[in-house]
């Protein structure tokens, strides 16, 4: 078998194992497999097993394996940084995007969102730790930007995501616990908002006890990450 073939089915188990312990329903955890460097022969073989969602943060990557997989009914989320020259893209080829982290990329993907499409599904990134290597808004700018969305009728506001600092002593659950805490608090006058995502390979467990609705995994699922040169070409 496959590393793929094994670590999905028990990936999944460990995930509903985590939501019991959590008193939560499995169905409400989505995994979004993140196939960076993957190529679209090993994003097939995981949408075979019945993985939907998929995560990118190279462009040109992504682009290249979603029209090779077009005759599939995949779900594509956009989760690295993004540039202004990049948006178009991105709004004509995603269903969802993570890391909106400026009211001038929003602008953007408002304006360049396809009107054939629906609108097209938003998480606000936010720098969770407050690390200067790290994108995203601060926590206590997140009510304002989401305010904006308002103005935006082809984006759909859908919560926050973050990536907390990798070496914290209690595994991130701090973090975790501000963004739900955040995410609940815009509930208040945002009760459409349903998307918590957080939680990668190292931390998901914490993050899926603090409420994560959508767990990033790469390497979990994939193996080790591939150094992007050798990566054979889709
Ligand atoms: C690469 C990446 C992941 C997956 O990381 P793993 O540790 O391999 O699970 C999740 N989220 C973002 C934003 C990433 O860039």
């Amino acid at each position: 078998m496959k590393h793929s073939e094994t670590s999905y089915t028990s990936i999944r188990a460990r995930i509903d194992d985590a939501c019991r312990r959590s008193g939560r329903e499995p169905a409400q955890v989505t995994v979004l497999a993140v196939s960076k460097t993957r190529s679209a022969g090993e994003v097939a073989a995981l949408a075979d097993q019945g993985q939907c969602d998929f995560g990118e943060n190279y462009l040109q990557e992504a682009l290249d394996k979603i029209r090779a997989l077009t005759d599939r009914d995949l779900t594509w989320h956009f989760i690295g940084p993004i540039q202004s020259n990049k948006t178009r893209d991105i709004a004509a080829h995603f269903h969802w995007v993570h890391s909106v982290d400026r009211a001038r990329i929003a602008e953007r993907l408002n304006a360049q969102r396809p009107e054939g499409l629906a609108p097209l599904n938003v998480c606000i990134q936010v720098n969770v730790d407050a690390e200067d290597s790290k994108s995203g808004v601060a926590l206590a700018d997140v009510p304002a930007l989401a305010a904006r969305f308002q103005q935006w009728p082809r984006l759909r506001l859908r919560g926050l995501m973050a990536i907390p600092r990798a070496d914290a002593a209690d595994g991130g659950r701090d973090a975790f616990r501000r963004l739900a805490m955040t995410l609940s608090q815009l509930r208040n006058t945002m009760p459409a908002l349903d998307t918590l995502s957080m939680g990668m390979s190292a931390d998901y467990p914490v993050a899926i006890d603090e409420g994560a609705t959508i767990v990033r995994l790469g390497t979990a699922l994939f193996g080790p990450r591939l150094p992007k040169a050798s990566n054979p070409a889709v």
